[in-house]
């Protein structure tokens, strides 16, 4: 198999931290990195979601009615609630299940009722315009492009067969797989031009200028429309980011200590919302402070301010579909561009990761020269952890913000954990790419 990489593993060496990269692609027994035992609660919401997302628009286009205006959109969605319901229930079961612990615990009520709320609301908000404006020409499709190919006689930049994952190069090929995966390929039904999509689920966006330009020029985007260029040879024109704020995940202020010190709960109008008789009679709406706020997914809340289990609706449904004034929703709902893909980055982006990974190909060598032995025997390890913290830099600045939460590898870089123990504590890493996933798993069938 040739080495690989991806747009994620490339930006965490050069921008977060090369120690965090190589412990969670590179360290461990079988190589593949590590990963937190019980998954981060922040990634799996958005992993849920995605695939929550993923299935629905499967399902649209699938069944695609003739529906132009938004109101027959809402009845659209009433008619196929239940189907949507299973959809975004899969997603989030598969996701939520934690490999370490009997029971699927990852995500508690609340988190859960999250999920199932960013769905609702974007079927509401944004599948509609989606439909409308684009033909899916793939979901979630896999894309690999060969980078620094020696090959005589391939000279194609995509020449991996797609429908095996089996790599066409020769043995003694140099390259560097690049694997991507867009989370949407669309064709604009207008223009008939190809665009990437994708969603991004974010805690806050502050300042929305500064958010939009934060996407201008994004490596990530131009590496996708490259493979999906190579692979169809056809031009990707344009990128958009559909993001949802889903609100932060931050203690609850407590009135009468006038401090944030209650329990914590995800500051979102799409879970929580306040009694209010502004209409003349009491009815949950999307005010008040945050003190005084309802969860709209528990059905003895809900009761009270005119949902009725026989409306076909559960209580978050009924939130999300019927009760959220729209505006409110639009708020949440970002539709980030459309930006043009940059052509001039392409080709400087490729290059660099490509000799990137080469350097971070020769360092791994170089470490498995010198201490390979002592990171699978009974060894003592120091000598080891010597030898990577020199090759792998930590960026200490770091260590406390990943996500919202401090790094999942604290413990070993903070004298903790040792890293002899840390096949314990963590477990190896799931590659989420397809064609590393097949390597890996012939690789080690050819082992056995
Ligand atoms: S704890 Fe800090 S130094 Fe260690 S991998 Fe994480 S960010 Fe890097
Ligand atoms: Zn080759």
């Amino acid at each position: 198999m040739l080495p690989v990489t991806d747009r994620s593993r490339y930006l965490d060496g050069i921008g977060f931290c090369q120690m965090y990269r190589y412990l969670k692609y590179h360290a461990g027994p079988q190589g593949l990195g590590l990963s937190p035992a019980v998954p981060a609660k922040a990634p799996t919401i958005g992993l849920a979601y995605h695939d929550a997302l993923a299935r629905c628009i499967k399902h649209l286009y699938a069944v695609h009615a003739e529906r132009e205006q938004p109101t027959q959109w809402h009845g659209f969605l009433i008619e196929n609630t239940s189907k949507f319901r299973a959809l975004i229930w899969q997603a989030l079961v598969l996701h939520n299940r934690c490999p370490s612990a009997p029971d699927w615990v990852v995500l508690d009520a609340e988190a859960q009722a999250l999920v199932k709320a960013m769905a609702w609301g974007w079927l509401r908000t944004v599948a509609f315009q989606v439909l409308r404006d684009y033909e899916l020409v793939k979901i979630e499709g896999e894309e690999l492009l060969a980078l620094g190919c020696t090959c005589a006689g391939a000279s194609m930049a995509n020449n991996t067969r797609r429908e095996t994952g089996k790599s066409v190069h020769q043995a003694d090929c140099q390259a560097t797989i690049l694997q991507s995966r867009p989370d949407l390929l669309l064709r604009n039904r207008k223009t008939k031009h190809l665009e990437i999509h994708d969603h991004k689920t974010e805690s806050t966006i502050g300042d929305r200028d500064k958010y939009i330009r934060s996407y201008q020029d994004d490596v990530q985007f131009t590496l996708g429309a490259s493979a999906v260029e190579a692979r169809m040879g056809e031009r990707v024109t344009h990128y958009v980011v559909q993001a949802v704020v889903k609100g932060q995940d931050k203690a609850r202020y407590v009135k009468e200590t006038k401090k944030f010190e209650g329990p914590s709960m995800i500051q979102s109008d799409l879970l929580y919302g306040s009694s209010t008789s502004a209409v003349g009679h009491p009815i949950l709406a999307p005010v008040g402070k945050w003190y005084e706020k309802l969860p709209t997914w528990k059905p003895e809340v809900v009761e009270r301010y005119g949902w009725e289990g026989k409306s076909g609706l559960q209580p978050m449904e009924w939130w999300v579909l019927e009760q959220l004034p729209q505006s409110v929703l639009n708020e949440m709902y970002l539709w980030v561009g459309p930006y043009e893909v940059p052509r001039w980055m392409a080709a400087e982006a490729l290059r660099d990761i490509e000799a990137f990974e080469r350097e971070w190909q020769g360092k791994l060598w170089d470490l498995w020269q010198t201490v390979g032995e002592a990171m699978d025997g009974p060894a003592p390890v120091e000598d080891a952890w010597m030898e990577i913290t020199k090759l792998f830099p930590r960026a200490w600045q770091n260590c406390q913000s990943r996500f919202g939460a401090p790094c999942e590898f604290y413990g070993i870089c903070h004298g903790q954990v040792l890293l002899v123990d840390a096949p314990r504590i963590y477990k190896p890493r799931e590659p989420h790419h397809e064609y590393e996933r097949q390597g890996f798993a012939e690789a080690a069938k050819a082992q056995a």
